[in-house]
């Protein structure tokens, strides 16, 4: 079976949204990623950090589910890192309120010996030079994929530029991939940040879809229409986690199976927002995960004389 190292953060988070508020709930860009990646023919290895206030049954919920857990450091007597965000009535939008570090300003990432032959790397959101530590400890990797945010942006560019010239597929939202580009036009931010590194450009549109660049090649996938959306949190991760366990389950990289990789992320953040938190990715069937591809299908297909 194939392998796929996720790195990213473990955390509490405290959302807002017009449909209600939560206290700290389990959260964490590496959580999300593992929720939906563990739903693959692939071994699934996290690699993160946590503090001694982070309960034992989050853990065995993660390792219940199928994942490999030894990678997640415990720190005694350190508190797990906090996130904090409100939405706005969009659903679309957000304010971060809070973002407390802690654990994870200290963090030198450790890939366990079994999964140091990974052949996938999903470099979650976290500090780049985590991620940059997690590329030296996989050296057989075939497929880098790298997810990240505007707080790195903000606060290590130069070194989260580093980490991009290094990998192969980057998957980033609308706004941070005009913010790091420069540009307005989509089409030319992704021209712009292939010239940075990654060969696959995705960029994820929220509630209106994601797109994949690829040379001169573009594909879109749209977001499933939903009658209800509660939590937005975690949609990005949970997008990244579907594709990056598709490709590592599949073990074929190439553009057309890239396509359907953004179709199960689109699939698997589909779930993601329908409940707060993780609530609903710890309750999904394959029969539901089937269903859903079916409508994907039926939502994109169309006859024209062109
Ligand atoms: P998403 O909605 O996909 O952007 O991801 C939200 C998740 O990312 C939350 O569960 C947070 O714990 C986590 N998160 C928020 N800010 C950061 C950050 N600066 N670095 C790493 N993870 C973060």
């Amino acid at each position: 079976m194939s392998k796929l190292v996720v790195v990213g953060t473990v955390a509490f988070d405290a959302i807002e949204t017009p449909f209600g508020k939560t206290d700290k709930i389990l959260g964490g860009a590496a959580t999300f990623i593992g929720l939906s990646a563990s739903h693959f023919n692939t071994e699934v290895g996290l690699v993160s950090v946590v503090g001694g206030d982070f309960p034992q049954e989050y853990l065995d919920m993660l390792s219940n589910r199928g994942m490999n857990i030894e990678g997640i450091e415990i720190v005694k007597d350190g508190k797990t890192f906090f996130w904090s965000g409100k939405y706005h009535n969009d659903m679309n939008t957000r304010d971060t309120l809070a973002t407390e570090l802690n654990v994870l300003a200290d963090f030198n990432p450790v890939v366990p010996e079994s999964f140091k032959d990974a052949e996938v790397v999903m470099l979650g959101n976290l500090h780049p030079a985590v991620q940059i530590g997690v590329i030296e400890q996989t050296p057989a990797a075939k497929l880098i994929i790298l997810d990240t945010m505007n707080f790195w942006m903000d606060s290590a560019l130069d070194m989260l530029h580093e980490v991009i010239a290094k990998v192969d597929v980057i998957t980033i939202n609308d706004e941070e991939a005009r913010q790091l580009s420069g540009e307005y036009s989509l089409v030319a931010a992704a021209r712009k940040i292939h010239t940075m590194g990654p060969k696959y450009v995705v960029i994820k549109k929220g509630e209106h879809g994601a797109l994949l660049f690829h040379e001169e090649q573009i594909f879109f996938a749209p977001a499933l229409p939903l009658e209800e959306v509660f939590d937005p949190t975690g949609a990005g991760d949970t997008f990244a986690g579907g594709f990056a366990g598709f490709l590592a389950s599949s073990e074929d990289y190439s553009f057309d199976n890239m396509k359907r990789a953004i179709i199960y992320g689109s699939n698997f953040a589909s779930f993601c927002v329908e409940k707060f938190g993780t609530e609903r990715m710890q309750t999904i069937t394959p029969e539901e995960i089937n269903t859903r591809l079916e409508q994907f299908k039926a939502l994109t297909k169309f006859e024209i004389n062109a």
